[in-house]
């Protein structure tokens, strides 16, 4: 039986990544240590995230006056370290509410005594929609705009961002780094957990530009961005395997044509899913067209225990993880890069299956 994940994350992996760790893991470049034991100051490991940091320049068309750090804590670990390293002239910061991830970057700037304005919400819709800006954005008012421009538990997506108005954006790109292109340059500053879109968890990608690097106060070294751009990521023992298994990953993007081949999947393969909801009887997809996300794809019976039903039988039948987020119940396909056509094909074909039995 063919299996496929559809987990949110962490997530599925390029089959042939897998593959390549499985062989490379006894023996890492003939050293006769694995990657599982060599020093993150050796030479071995030096190539690796050098390597790393530039597929992702590459990938990304990061430019040179913006900085990329591998860091630890997650995305939850960014929503202190953000604020922490980036909202330092006003200690205040705006906020789009678009759901649980962004709701809780915004708690936990304000668990840090930063100010956290949310200027729009969209939770009276249950997040179906996306929040835009009320009126444009008082220049100077704010250190930045948080943004998480793709919502993995309510499946909304910005596919294009609003207008800040001059006032700096930091996205929380978790769940769709490599899914579709972004322009680095509209942002101050870009992180992502790596367990979604780059890699095993352990990693945590950023990308701030460098003249927002300042010495800013109070921050623990772990979280400092200033101190881990001057140390290129090495001031203590950084994730060395899951640092490896990015770099495989990454390398597999770009062996497979890059951000814009990835997006051209994502699109394919999401428009069967949602193409196949919204001419349903039985199932569909709560989230506004125009707003859904091309990597997390939530839907619903409308009944509950019919949702178990199929979360049961899918299962069953090899279709894992379709589980929604504890907070909105549902179902949940997450389509992310490692995904194939024929895993977003399954589950339609099930779904038809299970509907015309229904
Ligand atoms: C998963 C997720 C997070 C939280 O990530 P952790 O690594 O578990 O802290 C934050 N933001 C978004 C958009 C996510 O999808």
């Amino acid at each position: 039986m063919t299996i496929y994940n559809y987990a949110a994350g962490p997530a599925m992996l390029p089959a042939a990544v897998i593959d390549q760790i499985q062989r490379e893991l006894p023996n890492l470049n003939d050293s006769g240590m694995s990657i599982l034991e060599v020093s993150h100051r050796g030479q071995d490991f030096a190539a690796i995230i050098a390597e790393a940091e530039a597929n992702l320049r590459a990938l990304m068309a990061i430019p040179d006056d913006y900085a990329v750090l591998f860091m630890q804590g997650g995305g939850t670990g960014q929503f202190a370290a953000a604020p922490l390293n980036l909202a330092l002239d006003h200690r205040r910061i705006a906020l789009l509410d678009s759901g649980i991830w962004a709701n809780r970057a915004g708690a936990e700037a304000q668990r840090l005594g930063i100010d956290c304005d949310t200027l729009a919400s969209t939770k009276a819709a249950r997040y179906r929609d996306l929040p835009g800006l009320p009126a444009p954005l008082t220049a100077d008012r704010y250190d930045y705009l948080h943004l998480c421009v793709n919502n993995t538990v309510e499946g909304t997506a910005f596919h294009t961002l609003p207008d800040a108005n001059g006032t700096p954006i930091v996205s929380d790109m978790s769940s769709n780094i490599l899914a579709e292109p972004y322009n680095v340059r509209d942002f101050a500053a870009i992180f992502a957990g790596a367990q979604k879109n780059l890699g095993p968890a352990g990693v945590t990608v950023v990308i701030v530009r460098r003249d927002l690097l300042k010495n800013a106060p109070g921050v623990p070294s772990a979280m400092d961005y200033t101190l881990t751009a001057a140390k290129h990521s090495l001031y203590n023992t950084p994730p060395v395997f899951a640092i490896y298994a990015l770099n495989l990953v990454l390398r597999w993007v770009r062996e497979q044509g890059g951000v814009a081949a990835m997006h051209e999947r994502n699109l394919a393969k999401s428009a069967r899913v949602y193409d196949f909801l919204d001419h349903s009887h039985l199932f569909s997809s709560p989230v506004a067209p125009a707003a859904r996300s091309l990597t997390n794809l939530p839907f619903t019976t409308g009944d509950a225990d019919r949702d178990d039903d199929v979360i049961a039988q899918a299962t069953a039948a090899g279709l894992l993880n379709l589980r929604g987020h504890r907070s909105v119940g549902g179902l949940r396909a997450s389509l992310y890069n490692a995904m194939p056509q024929a895993g977003a094909d399954a589950l339609v074909d099930f779904l038809y299956h299970y509907e015309q039995n229904a």
